[in-house]
């Protein structure tokens, strides 16, 4: 069966995701069609498409999760195929299924694979069997008693870490370091797990110590082939979830790079991958051990660091697998070019414990030159609601060299104008001039360990445009820019010393 030609194609996300998405559509000369919440009646996303329609409500349940909607509005306009982005239901087996059986071509892996990989438990046993190497650990019966979870963690050693089966986002998770902690932190882990994914089933896992993240991108085809894009390293987190990444990764040699990417073909095989997948692994720096995490079947947040890298635009190569093609590479044509860095630009106040934070962009020019990349889901004047995922945009950069890089991320940051939100650019700037960052000396706990004092130069052109938007600023808002700090729109962070100054 080969599938129908794509010509039209819904994006059922929002944000950057959705603007990156239609970019290339539009270059493949194939209709973007945009879907969009009232809250985002204006957003970027909108703006971008050939076509958007409406869905109701702000929150994302009345909205970008209502795949009955999403589903009509593309069989109302003549869409071929729908692209879910990451986060909403693209890891939503059923909306996959429900795709399919309404003639529309899901752009990702089969339902069942979806479905498979999203039980934390099933992935590890299928793994395991396919000879990946897993992390160690237990899983049994949801009523085992407490006496037998004790013996069993005590076979496994402390510390442990108690994961949810359904779990994602970092979310119900609880680091065990001793046995007296064990009932409280099981029942704590399947209490989040139940109220966020509506599965309460809880697993243990051995507690690498400061490992790294290590992920490596697939990409399989209709046709029966498999490849790996190599990898990326996510081991800059906060609560588990990833805030810069780069590829390549400091802590892999040819060899280790090698074998790593062989498991995670395997990986793929084992389970009939098709499209763009993730295998995420940790890395234990010191026994050079890598253990398989979970597979995340969609295109990944940090995608852009392996684009820049492999000079392959992957939701490209997302649509041509999509339309029965096979993948334009072998593995032997991939090669990895050069260093590639991604920051995550949030709207946050970093001094309130990186508090989501909201407003108004009085002013956001995001950095341009050579080797720089900015995927944006927001655009100046745009509202920053608390109704999504505080990521403005993803600042990506390439260098020859990671010091190449890692200077023009230094630059790129400095020259990176947002006014009216707070945000992390500044903590950002910090991370990078750590000389332990600089050095690639890091793990997942490398932001806990090494707090970072945020005192930044502004550019030129930050303060230029602050005291443009302070004039301009304050018609447009009725004179209602004042922050308290007794300047509209620039402010003094309560963590800086005199002379410093941030500008949100
Ligand atoms: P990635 O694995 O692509 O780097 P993350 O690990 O940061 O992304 O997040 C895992 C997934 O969970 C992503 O698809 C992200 O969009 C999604 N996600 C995280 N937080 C939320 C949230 N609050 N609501 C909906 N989706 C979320
Ligand atoms: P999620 O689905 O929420 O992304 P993951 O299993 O991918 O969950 O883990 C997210 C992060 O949690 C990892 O990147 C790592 O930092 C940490 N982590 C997960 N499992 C372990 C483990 N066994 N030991 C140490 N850290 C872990
Ligand atoms: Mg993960």
């Amino acid at each position: 069966m080969s599938p129908k030609p794509i010509r039209k194609v819904l994006i059922a996300n929002r944000g950057e995701i959705a603007v990156r998405i239609t970019q290339t559509l539009q270059e493949m000369g194939i209709t973007a069609v945009a879907v969009y919440s009232e809250a985002d009646r204006h957003a970027l996303h909108v703006q971008c498409a050939d076509e958007a329609y409406p869905l109701p409500g702000k929150t994302p349940t009345e909205s970008y999760l209502r795949g009955d909607l999403l589903l009509a509005i593309a069989q109302a306009h003549g869409v071929d195929a729908v692209h879910p982005g990451y986060g909403f239901l693209s890891e939503n087996a059923a909306f996959a299924q429900q795709c399919e059986a309404a003639g529309l071509t899901f752009i990702g892996p089969k339902a069942s694979v979806i479905q498979s990989m999203g039980d934390k438990i099933i992935a590890k046993d299928t793994m395991e069997k396919a000879g990946v190497p897993v992390v160690p650990g237990w899983h049994g019966a949801a009523d085992t008693d407490i006496a037998t979870l004790k013996a069993e963690a005590a076979k496994i050693g402390y510390p442990i870490l108690v994961k949810a089966a359904a779990g994602g986002g970092g979310k119900g998770m609880r680091l065990v370091a001793e046995e007296s902690e064990l009932q409280a932190a099981l029942e704590g882990a399947a209490r989040e797990a139940q109220k966020a994914f509506g599965d309460a089933r809880v697993f243990l896992e051995k507690y690498i110590s400061r490992p790294r993240h290590i992920e490596f991108q697939i990409f399989g085809d209709t046709h029966g082939n498999t490849v790996h894009l190599f990898e990326r390293e996510c081991s800059i987190q906060r609560r588990h979830q990833k805030i810069v990444e780069e590829a390549p990764s400091l802590a892999l040699d040819e060899s280790l790079r090698q074998r790593m990417g062989e498991a995670a073909v395997r990986a793929a095989q084992a389970i009939g991958y098709t499209n763009a997948g993730t295998v995420e692994f940790i890395l234990d720096d010191l026994t050079r051990s890598f253990y398989f995490l979970e597979v995340n079947t969609r295109l990944q947040v940090e995608h852009p660091v392996t684009e820049l890298t492999t000079h392959h635009d992957l939701v490209r190569v997302q649509l041509q697998v999509a339309s029965g093609e096979p993948l334009p590479f072998t593995q032997a044509d991939l090669t990895q070019d050069g260093h590639a860095f991604e920051c995550r630009i949030y709207a946050e106040d970093p001094a309130q414990n990186f508090l989501p934070a909201t407003g108004t962009l009085y002013q956001y020019r995001p950095p341009t030159g050579p080797g720089i990349r900015v995927d944006s889901g927001v655009a100046p004047g745009g509202e920053v609601s608390v109704h999504y995922d505080p990521m403005l945009a993803k600042l990506i950069v390439w260098g020859k060299t990671r010091q190449d890089a890692l200077e023009k991320m230094q630059w790129a940051l400095k020259h990176y104008v947002v006014l009216g939100v707070k945000n992390n650019i500044a903590f950002l700037h910090a991370l990078f001039e750590h000389p332990k960052f600089q050095a690639g000396q890091i793990h997942t706990h490398f932001l806990q360990e090494h707090p970072l004092s945020v005192e930044t130069e502004v550019s030129p052109e930050v303060l230029m445009l602050a005291g443009w938007a302070a004039t301009q600023g304050r018609e447009a808002q009725g004179g209602s820019g004042n922050n308290g700090s007794g300047h509209p729109l620039i402010s003094k962070g309560p963590w800086q010393t005199a002379g410093s100054w941030r500008a949100f």
